[in-house]
């Protein structure tokens, strides 16, 4: 007889363990598949957990050889990559050890293998062996992710053209790489490769860098990364790449098209967005409907178009974001335990790890633009907080944005140090829906830098007290 679950989840990334979790801790019976073999998805195996450890790392090797100096410490600074992706590794390790811990602590049965639902209620799992198990379940939750988009004609061999993944474990750093995209992703890792000593230059499609981020952050954002050494070009894209006597010929030409140009690099990173991934799993043959983007369409429950099957995290509509796909598991968990979870996606904030970091939650100005709604502004300056200066930290600003009568706020956008832990603040004051005037009230603690918050949220009023 088939093992009887009341909800099988498939994918173990952050939606999936995260669901798996909640359903255990609701009193039901669950199970969380994976094809990896080691739990926690594309966010702790090759994503946020990775990337954010070789940051970490590579901001200090940065600050050692160029900044302690002036700071009245003298080192002599060297680079052993094998250590510092050992370190990475050695995190990656222990959070994926630490998912199984956490769901066997929570009752949910983790499984290896690769899940096809084969009918609405029952998932077949392949293991390594080939050894199928099937399982019968009142609810399937698909938490498949996403992967890497591809480039046409471009084809991604992990070694000199790279995916993100590729980028995360280079063996050695390479003298120029080439990153194609100025999303998050490319900006994070070339920031990596340049602090360790590659020159980087980023193409981008799009006139400016991060879309979606708030227009003056992006502008200024890429400034700073400019006088760090980064190179860009943007409106513009690659229409092809030879491999040539170990190098890479890459040709670009103007988004709008024009004259072709040719430049040369190492290593190219394709870093241009990721697609949701749901391949081989058996949702047409189940009848579950995609919407125009292939991502699974639900309601705004989580629901799809077939009882009892559910849908969380990337391979849905929404960022891509390992705490949206938490937010979303604990949600769908809810739902299925017949309790009323919900997603606020006002409140959902977005951080890029470079330093400075930055970090916005809820409506950018040209969002607000865009739909006609009155608004009013406040910004401080890291310049002028105490705290920024002690740490030797100065650049960006908080920049906050409320609306013009209610004085709630609707946007809070953050460039400089510590702005992915400062925009808590912020997400808390949306799901809230506090006022500028209550987080200008608020007593925030002295020299930290997130008194240049309570600075900002003055500003919307016209008191701010320190500039
Ligand atoms: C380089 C990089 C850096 C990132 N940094 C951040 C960051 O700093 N902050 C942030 O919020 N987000 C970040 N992200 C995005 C984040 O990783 C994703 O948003 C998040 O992992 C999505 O979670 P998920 O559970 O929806 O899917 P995933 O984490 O992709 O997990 C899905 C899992 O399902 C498994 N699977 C798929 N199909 C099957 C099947 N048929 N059977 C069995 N298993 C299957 C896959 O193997 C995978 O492990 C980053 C991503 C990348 C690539």
């Amino acid at each position: 007889m088939a093992d009887q679950f009341d909800a099988v989840v498939i994918g173990g990334g952050p939606g999936g363990y995260n669901a798996a979790i909640r359903l255990g801790q609701l009193g039901l019976k669950a199970a969380c598949i994976d094809r990896r073999g080691t739990f926690g998805g594309t966010c702790l195996n090759i994503g946020c957990i990775p990337s954010k450890a070789l940051l970490h790392t590579s901001h200090l090797f940065e600050e050692a050889s160029k900044e302690f100096a002036k700071l009245g410490i003298k080192a002599d600074v060297s680079l052993d990559l094998p250590a510092m992706m050992g370190h990475k590794d050695k995190v990656v390790g222990e959070l994926t050890k630490g998912v199984e811990f956490l769901l066997r602590k929570n009752k949910a049965e983790g499984v290896v293998g690769d899940a096809r639902i084969v009918s609405p209620g029952k998932v077949e799992v392949k293991a390594k062996d080939g050894n199928v198990r099937t399982l019968e379940t009142k609810n399937i939750i698909v938490a498949t992710g996403s992967d890497v988009s591809l480039l046409p004609g471009v084809s991604i061999d992990e070694q000199q053209i790279v995916s993100s993944t590729g980028a995360l474990a280079l063996k050695s750093v390479p003298k120029r790489m080439l990153v194609v995209g100025g999303g998050y992703i490319g900006l994070e890792l070339g920031s990596v490769w340049r602090r360790l000593g590659s020159e980087v230059t980023v193409v981008e499609f799009l006139d400016r860098i991060t879309p979606g981020l708030d227009g003056e952050i992006a502008k200024q954002f890429q400034r700073i990364l400019t006088r760090q050494g980064m190179k860009f070009q943007l409106s513009t894209k690659v229409v092809g790449v030879e491999k040539k006597k170990g190098a890479l010929l890459v040709t670009v030409e103007p988004a709008a098209g024009g004259e072709r140009q040719t430049l040369e690099t190492d290593i190219m990173l394709v870093s241009i967005g990721r697609r949701p991934f749901v391949d081989q799993l058996g949702l047409d043959k189940v009848g579950v409907v995609l919407d125009t983007r292939g991502r699974v369409a639900t309601d705004a429950h989580f629901a799809t178009n077939i009882a009892g099957i559910w849908a969380i995290g990337d391979c849905r509509e929404g960022p891509m974001l390992a705490h949206k796909a938490e937010d979303e598991a604990v949600a769908c968990a809810e739902r299925i335990a017949g309790k009323a979870g919900h997603v606020n996606y006002d409140a959902i904030p977005a951080v890029v790890y470079t330093a400075p970091e930055v970090a916005s939650v809820g409506k950018t100005e040209e969002e607000l633009k865009a739909a006609a709604v009155a608004y009013k502004v406040g910004k401080f300056p890291f310049t002028a907080n105490a705290r920024a200066k002690t740490i030797a930290a100065t650049e960006g600003f908080v920049k906050i944005i409320a609306d013009a009568k209610s004085d709630r706020v609707f946007g809070v956008h953050i460039m400089g140090a510590e702005a992915g832990n400062l925009i808590a603040e912020a997400a808390l004051a949306i799901e809230f829906g506090a006022s500028s005037e209550d987080i200008g009230r608020t007593s925030h603690a002295h020299p930290t830098l997130s008194e240049a918050v309570r600075q900002a949220a003055m500003g919307v009023e016209g008191w701010t007290m320190q500039m």
